[in-house]
């Protein structure tokens, strides 16, 4: 046994939210920026279920270099406006290279810092060692640090070591699903019974991923959204969080529109994650 105090010593303060192994957090939002009027409704919905944190992307890495590369930093003056004018208090916000992270600081000042900003470290950098030294070297953001997709466990802690090792221990340590050769249904292979694994071997919150795990939006045979099965397996396992894709109108999403949950159904997810972690 661990000691609740060890674990307290180690979680850490965001603007104004906690985060550790014991915390629960909903990051819900859209997968890339793209008009004000889907990020308006998207933060008025989190408001209207009493949430704080949000997610969605200015840098987006595309598989394919003919699709929506995201908006990059002109969009983060509104962006990081329309956060404040709704309370959200940190944009989970991946970068794919050093210059974000001053771009991402730089606008954020200049607009006063309504909102908070934690790093996002997507899968397809996993080791991408200089990026992670920066994100490591930098105090100012926390890093949400996303578990590579076909590279072993270990090898996942051992870079967020990197961003540690530079001094930056404000870590979530995030599992997405991993990629197999097995003809899996889902995007991904669901990663989500390593919860406890990780929380064993280090003592960084851990979030789940359901919507990159999955990968698509599709009912259940019992009615409910895969999504949402998944999303619960994850806070059985012990989640800390959970990072998951919304949009108004996921069919003119311009990136991810097939995984996306619809506002509709956001308060329904909220309280079911509610009550299943209250029952866990
Ligand atoms: C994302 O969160 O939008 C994303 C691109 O995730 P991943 O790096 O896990 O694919
Ligand atoms: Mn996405």
């Amino acid at each position: 046994g661990r000691h609740r105090e060890d674990l307290e010593a180690l979680g850490f303060e965001y603007n104004g939210l906690y985060f550790d192994q014991d915390s629960f957090h909903i990051f819900a939002g859209l997968c890339a920026v793209d008009t004000p009027e889907n990020v308006e409704a998207m933060f008025q919905a989190l408001r209207q279920v009493g949430i704080t944190t949000s997610r969605m992307g200015a840098y987006k890495p595309r598989t394919n270099p003919y699709s929506f590369q995201g908006h990059g930093r002109k969009c983060l003056p509104w962006l990081f406006e329309l956060a404040g004018k709704y309370g959200i208090r940190v944009i989970a916000m991946e970068v794919t290279k050093e210059i974000h992270i001053e771009e991402i600081y730089e606008e954020l000042e200049r607009a006063g810092r309504p909102t908070g900003v934690m790093l996002q470290i997507g899968t397809r950098n996993a080791q991408n060692f200089e990026l992670l030294k920066a994100v490591g070297s930098q105090q100012e953001f926390p890093v949400l640090y996303k578990r590579g997709m076909g590279i072993t466990l270990e090898e996942s802690l051992n870079a967020c070591e990197y961003i540690a090792s530079e001094g930056n221990r404000k870590i979530i340590f995030c599992l997405r699903g991993v990629k197999t050769n097995l003809g899996d249904p889902h995007r991904n292979l669901v990663d989500f019974a390593h919860v406890p694994v990780v929380k064993g071997l280090t003592r960084l919150p851990v979030c789940v991923d359901p919507t990159h795990s999955v990968g698509r939006r599709q009912q259940a045979p019992d009615g409910l959204q895969e999504i949402f099965h998944i999303a619960a397996q994850g806070v059985i396992s012990g989640a800390n969080a959970i990072l998951v894709e919304f949009h108004p109108r996921p069919e003119e999403a311009l990136c991810d529109g097939p995984q996306a949950l619809t506002l509709e159904e956001l308060p329904h997810f909220v309280e079911d994650m509610r009550i299943v972690r209250e029952a866990y």
